[in-house]
Parts: structure tokens; C-alpha cells; sequence
């Protein structure tokens, strides 16, 4: 397919303001893709050259992108800046100056869309010394050969700021609407990706051996599997009648979570974050212990890394964990705060799936082959079947520095990327605040106003994410928490995502000044969940009236983006709704 179509796909989609509009358009085009195209489209279409657990960076900045521009137009370099500091995206400038460059394409010079993917690649696999040039040469002969909107897309592309709003879902949706006909195998196609984590594998699986090629979708070694989440409940007493009066309980650590794939014989082992970044070689120490301390050829085990003092026998903040999620000074962070990896799952062992294991046999296996007294340790657990022994068991782990426990059933299996009752977790809960915080997704903000004005930013608009329709509804609007410092970096980060109009999955009754791409996940702290009029938040007919809910006083926590969540994994509408229910039940009892 030439990659022209698909540039025009991508201007229909940008211009889009509905979902099922997007679905259509994505349906349209994986339709009229080959077998060996589909990957690329849908690589180029999440805007990654591969998956993003292979860490694939494609080293282009904005002045290496102008450069390329420039060469391949033939325009004064600072013309090319003149016109960025304009349109503020360099997707538009390269589409201006190649339209206006004497440039004509012949016919014959069509490229396609596995040619930008592979010159992508390429550009990235481009390092070392006089690298930067080659990358621009690259670039430039990719421009070169481009219409306007070809270009347009190219330049956003190298620049990771694609930017066409299309989420996993949207993608499976339209996969399945594309390869059968209707949506009814998505669930099937999520379930591959889940294990898997590779859209493209997906798509190129689906489309080469259809339904029973994702049917005997398989775990393998090194693709990251999307990880089991928690569900909450406040008392000891439910969480034990969600699990028919027995299940095993664990610490719940406050640091980073980590699945750790090892393979002995080759001696390489990969490191993946909670969103299923590479972080192999952020923690070397982890790294070289799964060689040493995992006894099993093969494995895929799961863990939280937390810094933890061994002198004092005390876990250290999140705030200091977090500072080894870092590309440079890594040795040194290593000696100075070593992490440990506290495992609590067994995923894969020698070429065999654990995922559809109870849980408790997953332990058994993950006990006996891990003796956890090096780097690597064990989860501490507990099985009870009493209340009051999970209180004590809550208890000492909040006195232990911990953030509360973890409750799992006994015979649930490992659900890939999804959050169910199988782990349910307690936290510490303030008096009067909600039990817990919740992580939302900015999806506008406002100019600051009054003493604000000097910041350019006065608050933002949050949302939640429906993980039925794949929308992200608001719930939230936040001015307060924010120091100086986070006002001017939050709407430097912004500005830079900024959308002409209300992005395509995101419902609002409410118009923020600016609107943006949902991207950033900001943890809230408030004291109740309310029902309001004004915002989407599982808004439903009560009466006459379409309701919502809403938080009320929220207030930033960390003073930043919580970088290891992506939209889709914010607090999600179904988890508000089950919030507030939890709330009113707390009430109830309060005033009884
Ligand atoms: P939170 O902000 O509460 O950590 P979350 O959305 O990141 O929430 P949840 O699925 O709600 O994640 O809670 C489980 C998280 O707790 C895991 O992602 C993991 O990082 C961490 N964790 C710490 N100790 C354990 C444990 N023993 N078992 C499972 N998860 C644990």
C-alpha cells in the first residue's frame, strides 16, 4: 500500500470527532492492507516504529527534524525555524515548504508504507559518531520523495508526535471489524495482545491465520505480558467474602513494579515496567541476580523493586526508589541505593505457561525455585481465614513502612491485564478523604488568571477512562496542590500537546480553555466522590436529570505525572462508581 493512502487516512482520522468515526476510518484501512503491511500500518498508526517495550528510540529531535526539512527543500535553515516558531509543529512546516519546493515526485517514486517503517528503523539503529548526519540524510531523502501530507506525517512521525488519538482498543476494535466483519472477536484479539503486547504481532496473525491463529496465541519469552491489576475493598471483613473465607495475603510494596524474563542459557534477561518500558538496564543489580539466584532455565517472574536499606532493615520511599528509574548515573544510584526485587508471581517456567495456574501453586513453584535471600527475595504471605488476622497482618505492614497488603485468591489464575477481585488491595486511608487516591487523565487545562496570570496555567480538567467504550469522561476540574515550580513546567509539558478541538475520545460537557491529547496521569487526592450534573463520569438518567460523578476538593499529590501509568490505565469509571459505593456503605456505618 502506498503510503500516500495511508497519509490521507491519517487527515481523515485527525479531523475526526467521534470514536466509532475513527473505527470506521481504521476498519477502511486495514482492510485494504496486504498481509506483510498490516504491522507497519498499525505500528506507524500507534506512532512507534515497534513495539514500545523494545525501547526503540528513534533519536530525533526538533533541529535534527528542521535540518532534514531544510535539506531536502533546499530552504535556509532559519526560514524552516521561522515557520516552527509559527505553527508550533513541524509536521506543518515540512508539508508548507515541500509544497512549496520546486520538488515533483514522479509517478514511479511512490514509496510505501513498509518503506517509511523500514527507513524509521533504520534512523534509529543509526548511533555513534556522524550519526546525526546520516539520520538527516535519511530523513531528508524520505521528505524528498514526499507529497505535503506525506511529509506532514513523516516529520510527526520521526518526532513521536503522531498524535492521532487512536488507544489499543480502538485498534483491536477495528482489527476485528476488519478481519470478521464485526466487533464480536475483539475479546479474543485482547486476550492475544494481553499476553503478547505486540499490536502488530496481533494484527499480523489475525490477518495471516485468522480466528485460530489468535486462538493458540502463545506466552513467549521476552514479549512483556500485561499485567494482573487489584481491585479495592476497605474492610478485612469484605475482602474475605469476596474470597469465600480464605486467601493468602501480602505486603504491598511501594516501589516499582517489575516482570523480570530471564533465560539462562543465553544469559539474557529483560526488565519491564508496570507500562511495559524496558528497564534492564536501569537496574543492573536485578539484572545480574536473575542469572544468579533464579533456578529454572526460563522464567518470567513478577516482583516489586524497592530501594531497601539492609543496615536498618527498613524499605525505603517511593519518592527514592523512583529516582533509579534513570538512564544515567546508574552505577553509581546501583551502589549508592541497590535495589531488591520482592517477587510475587511465577508467569512462565521452561516453556510453559503459568498464567491459567491457581495462584497457589503459581507460589509453590515460584518458592522453589527462587530461595530468596540475595537480591531477589520473596513476597511475605500469609494465608488467613479470620478478619482479625488480616487486620494484624495490615497493621504490621503499615508499621513495617509499608502501603498496605494485598489479598489473592487462592485458585485464581493470572488474568493478564485486567483488574479483577482475584488480588484485591487495602491501603492506609486518611479521615476524611476518600481511602484512596486516584490517578486521572488531563485532558485541558486553563490560563492562569490573577496572580496565576504569570504562569500561563490555572488549573486543569481531568477525566477517568471507560474501559467499555474507550472514552475518557471527565470528573474533575484541579487548581489546587501546584507549587510555582509545577505550574510552569505543566504548561510547558501541555502546550506542547495542545488540540485545536475536543479530542475525539473525550466526552465533556465542560470546555476547558485549552484543550489536549490525553497522555499525562496525574495522581488526586480528595475528600468524596459526589454526583454532578456537569461532568460525563458514569453519567446515567436519574429521573429526569443526566448525572455524573465528580470529586470534591481534589488536590494534586506528587507534584508531577505519574509516568508510569498511561491513560488507559488511569482510575477507570467502573472503579468510581465502586468507590462511591464503598463510601456511602463507610457512611452508613459511620452514622449508624
Ligand atoms: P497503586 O497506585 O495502588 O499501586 P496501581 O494501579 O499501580 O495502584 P494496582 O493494580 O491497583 O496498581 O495495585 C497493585 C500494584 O501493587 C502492582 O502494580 C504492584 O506494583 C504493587 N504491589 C506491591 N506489592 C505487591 C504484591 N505483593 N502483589 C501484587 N502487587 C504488589
Amino acid at each position: 500500500m502506498f503510503f500516500e493512502q495511508v497519509a490521507e487516512y491519517y487527515s481523515k482520522l485527525e479531523s475526526t470527532s467521534s470514536r466509532l468515526e475513527m473505527i470506521d476510518l481504521l476498519t477502511e484501512l486495514f482492510k485494504k492492507a496486504k498481509k506483510g503491511e498490516i504491522k507497519s500500518i498499525i505500528y506507524m498508526t500507534v506512532g512507534s516504529p515497534a513495539p514500545p517495550f523494545q525501547g526503540v528510540d528513534l533519536g530525533v529531535a526538533e533541529k535534527l527534524a528542521e535540518e532534514a526539512i531544510a535539506t531536502a527543500t533546499g530552504a535556509e535553515k532559519a526560514k524552516v525555524e521561522a515557520s516552527f516558531k509559527k505553527t508550533g509543529d513541524l509536521g506543518l512546516t515540512a508539508e508548507q515548504f515541500i509544497s512549496g519546493s520546486r520538488l515533483r515526485r514522479m509517478s514511479g517514486d511512490k514509496f510505501e508504507i513498509n518503506d517509511v517503517l523500514e527507513t524509521m528503523l533504520k534512523i534509529a539503529r543509526t548511533g555513534g559518531e556522524g550519526s546525526k548526519d546520516a539520520k538527516i540524510k535519511m530523513l531528508a531523502n524520505l521528505l524528498a520523495a514526499s507529497r505535503p501530507l506525506e511529509a506532514r506525517y513523516i516529520v510527526r512521525f520521526a518526532l513521536g508526535q503522531l498524535r492521532l488519538g487512536a488507544g489499543d482498543a480502538t485498534i483491536l476494535e477495528a482489527l476485528s471489524k476488519a478481519a470478521t466483519g464485526d466487533r464480536e472477536f475483539k475479546p479474543r484479539l485482547e486476550e492475544a495482545y494481553n499476553i503478547c503486547s505486540d499490536l502488530g504481532l496481533v494484527g499480523e496473525t489475525m490477518m495471516r491465520d485468522g480466528k485460530k491463529g489468535i486462538e493458540e496465541f502463545k506466552v513467549t519469552l521476552f514479549n512483556p505480558i500485561r499485567p494482573a491489576l487489584a481491585e479495592r475493598l476497605p474492610t478485612a471483613e469484605e475482602i474475605l467474602e469476596k474470597m469465600h473465607g480464605r486467601c493468602a495475603v501480602e505486603s504491598k510494596y511501594d516501589g516499582l513494579r517489575a516482570q523480570v524474563h530471564v533465560d539462562r542459557k543465553s544469559k539474557r534477561v529483560e526488565i519491564f515496567s508496570r507500562r511495559l518500558e524496558r528497564l534492564t538496564e536501569m537496574f543492573p543489580e536485578i539484572t545480574a541476580a536473575a542469572l544468579k539466584e533464579v533456578n529454572a532455565d526460563k522464567a518470567i517472574l513478577e516482583g516489586e523493586a524497592i530501594a531497601y536499606d539492609e543496615t536498618t532493615n527498613q524499605f525505603r520511599a517511593f519518592q527514592e526508589t523512583i529516582q533509579r528509574k534513570r538512564k544515567h548515573g546508574v552505577e553509581e544510584m546501583s551502589t549508592e541505593m541497590p535495589l531488591h526485587l520482592f517477587a510475587f508471581d511465577l508467569l512462565y517456567l521452561d516453556g510453559e505457561s503459568y498464567l491459567n495456574k491457581k495462584y497457589s501453586e503459581r507460589r509453590k513453584t515460584l518458592e522453589s525455585i527462587v530461595k530468596g535471600n540475595g537480591t531477589i527475595r520473596l513476597s511475605d504471605m500469609m494465608l488467613v481465614t479470620k478478619p482479625k488476622e488480616m487486620e494484624r497482618y495490615f497493621e504490621t505492614a503499615i508499621e513495617d513502612g509499608l502501603e498496605g497488603i494485598v489479598a489473592k485468591d487462592l485458585d485464581a489464575p493470572y488474568i493478564a491485564g485486567a483488574r479483577k477481585f482475584s488480588w484485591i488491595k487495602m491501603k492506609r486511608s486518611y479521615k476524611g478523604e476518600l481511602s484512596d487516591t486516584v490517578d486521572l487523565v488531563v485532558v485541558g487545562y486553563y490560563r492562569g488568571r490573577g496572580i496565576r496570570t504569570e504562569f500561563g496555567f490555572g488549573g486543569m480538567l481531568a477525566a477517568v477512562y471507560n474501559e467499555k467504550t474507550d472514552m475518557f469522561e471527565t470528573i474533575t476540574r484541579i487548581g489546587t496542590g501546584f507549587t510555582e515550580e509545577n505550574m510552569r513546567a505543566l504548561k510547558k509539558l501541555f502546550e506542547k500537546i495542545k488540540t485545536a478541538k475536543r479530542p475525539a475520545r473525550v466526552e465533556s460537557l465542560i470546555e476547558p480553555d485549552y484543550w489536549i491529547e490525553p497522555k499525562y496521569v496525574v495522581t488526586v487526592r480528595a475528600d468524596e466522590i459526589t454526583k454532578s450534573p456537569m461532568h460525563t463520569a458514569g453519567r446515567h438518567k436519574e429521573g429526569d436529570e443526566e448525572i455524573g460523578y465528580a470529586l470534591r476538593f481534589p488536590r494534586i499529590v506528587s507534584n508531577g505525572i505519574r509516568e508510569d501509568k498511561s491513560p488507559e490505565e488511569a482510575t477507570t469509571t467502573k472503579e468510581i462508581l465502586e468507590m462511591f459505593r464503598q463510601q456511602r456503605k463507610t457512611k452508613v456505618g459511620e452514622e449508624a
